[in-house]
């Protein structure tokens, strides 16, 4: 399994793109701007979407996506997603207002997006390559992914702030060799961090500590401009697992 790191900041400038990893050519997690830099040919390849989350940064491309696509495929492009994530793009994004229900078009028997919802724990198996949904606290429901290929996994943690289910199932993995993990605030901003349901390098460091094994540590949507200083934090908590900035461009062969 190949993953490819198409988008992995907080936040929107030039050269900045947010969440979007590509799985082999087929697969996306998250649709966040990162996907807007795919060729049309790219993007006709992917057939199946895994999201985190409904947030903008992580969902916000699909719509676009899905209309760059759906006319030129034959079946549509499957998005598994938790139910009250559907729920949510339903209501809000595929409303025929904020943009036309590809759920319903151009026709409910062949429309341009079919949603299937996951469950934590419930591994979903495309190709032999297994995506299991992963626990995770967000503002809204969300979850991680594990993208385990039988000799090892990625772990991605979606937008999560520390949630003790999340390191157990960590442990529980016994082939885990990377771990792409979200720290957005700085430590001081413990009521941000606590609001939003976002990480901080002290959290992150409670949960690492409970870690039992060792783990490529790669560090993602920190906020644009506080980059340095967010990693500077990581490194005084969390030194010794090593913790790397993930660049856009990326690629993770396991
Ligand atoms: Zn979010
Ligand atoms: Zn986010």
């Amino acid at each position: 399994m190949r993953v490819t790191i198409l988008g992995c900041t907080g936040g929107v400038a030039a050269n900045l793109r947010t969440t979007c990893l590509m799985l082999d050519d087929d697969i996306l997690v998250d649709v966040g701007t990162g996907a807007g830099d795919l060729t049309l040919a790219e993007m006709l390849r992917i057939n199946t979407v895994f999201l985190t989350h409904s947030h903008l940064d992580h969902a916000g491309l699909l719509p676009m996506v899905a209309d760059m696509v759906g006319p030129r495929r034959e079946r549509p492009l499957t998005v598994y997603a938790l139910a009250e994530t559907i729920a949510i793009l339903k209501q809000d994004m595929f409303n025929f207002r904020l943009w036309p229900d590809y759920t319903a078009l151009p026709s409910p028997d062949n429309p341009y997006v079919v949603f299937r919802p996951v469950t934590v724990g419930q591994s979903v198996e495309s190709s032999g390559r297994m995506i299991t949904p992963l626990p995770a606290r967000h503002a809204v429901p969300g979850v991680g992914y594990q993208l385990d290929s039988g000799k090892a996994s990625f772990v991605f943690s979606g937008d999560t702030t520390y949630h003790e289910p999340f390191w157990n199932t960590l442990n529980s993995i016994s082939n885990l060799r990377f771990l792409m993990i979200e720290t957005t605030f700085l430590n001081h901003n413990v009521v941000g961090a606590e609001a939003s349901g976002h990480m901080r390098p002290e959290l992150l460091a409670q949960g690492l500590k409970q870690l039992n094994k060792p783990v490529r540590l790669l560090i993602t949507h920190m906020e644009p401009g506080n980059e340095d200083a967010t990693m500077a934090e990581i490194q005084a908590a969390a030194g010794e697992f090593k913790p790397e900035r993930l660049k856009r461009g990326q690629i993770f062969e396991f």
